[in-house]
């Protein structure tokens, strides 16, 4: 089975402006430099507001950061006439090599459907872009027990009629919307029995090949404090992280997660 290189995804949501992205990625570059281990073997990457991409590629393409970048979201549209929409080839111009699709809160605020979130990813794929696809249960589903089935159902609807040379590259992100901002983690066990559950499905879909290839992220909650004990369970392969990937210290140490 080949290795899985672990991910460090930092979702920055509607948050900070250029200026602060630019000194956010600088001391990230700088802060990972100091710690005593490289981090070669961890690939990280930012997803900031569009407004922000700019600022980061000039930085990253400066001091020749291996630090990766991406979107929060795309359009499923090449362009033309959508107001407001931005779309992959805008993203690849920007040096994006990433696009988080499917995020809850685009789902809950904006109702993207699985419908959507397949077009989409079917649009990043053809340009390139690999997309952190973004699945994961609500608490009344997580309740009533129903958390691997719903999940399940939502990896089939974003894949519909992707080829499996495709999903290799691709990224899944597991986040639990209960977990995602609360404070609330999900046990270790929890990500594992969803995340387990999804590589399974995507040898059911394609084969085990492409199952063990396809990177699956746990997201809700991730701090430095808990991270080692996520990524231990064997179908985590690394993290889309919120609100810890806003400190630069706090960021880096879940780079650094091996200490
Ligand atoms: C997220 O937004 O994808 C996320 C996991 O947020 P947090 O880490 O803040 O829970």
């Amino acid at each position: 089975m080949m290795a899985r290189t672990p991910l460090m995804a930092g979702n920055w949501k509607m948050n900070l402006n250029h200026l602060e992205a630019n000194q956010l990625v600088q001391k990230l570059a700088w802060t990972l430099k100091d710690m005593k281990h490289d981090y070669a073997d961890v690939e990280v990457v930012v997803c900031p507001p569009f407004t922000d991409l700019r600022t980061v590629q000039t930085v990253v393409d400066a001091d020749k950061l291996e630090i990766g970048y991406g979107a929060q979201d795309m359009s499923a549209h090449d362009g033309g006439a959508y107001t407001g929409e931005i779309s992959a080839s805008m993203l690849t111009a920007l040096g994006c090599t990433y696009v988080v699709l499917g995020h809850s809160e685009r789902r809950e605020y904006h109702d993207e459907s699985d419908e959507l979130v397949n077009a989409k990813t079917v649009k990043a794929i053809a340009a390139g872009l690999t997309p952190i696809v973004c699945v994961g249960e609500g608490l009344d589903i997580r309740k009533a027990g129903d958390q691997v089935a719903y999940t399940l159902a939502q990896v089939e609807g974003a894949l519909k009629d992707i080829k499996a040379e495709n999903v290799e590259n691709l990224v899944i992100a597991y986040e639990p919307v209960w977990a995602i901002g609360t404070g609330e983690v999900a046990t270790p066990a929890d990500a594992q029995e969803v995340c387990g559950a999804i590589r399974e499905k995507i040898a059911e879909l394609y084969d085990q090949e492409t199952a063990d290839a396809v990177r699956i992220l746990y997201g809700g909650s991730v701090k430095s404090d808990n991270i080692a004990d996520i990524m231990a369970e064997k179908d985590v392969d690394g993290a889309l992280v919120g609100g810890a990937a806003l400190k630069a210290d706090e960021f880096a140490k879940i780079v650094r997660f091996k200490g």
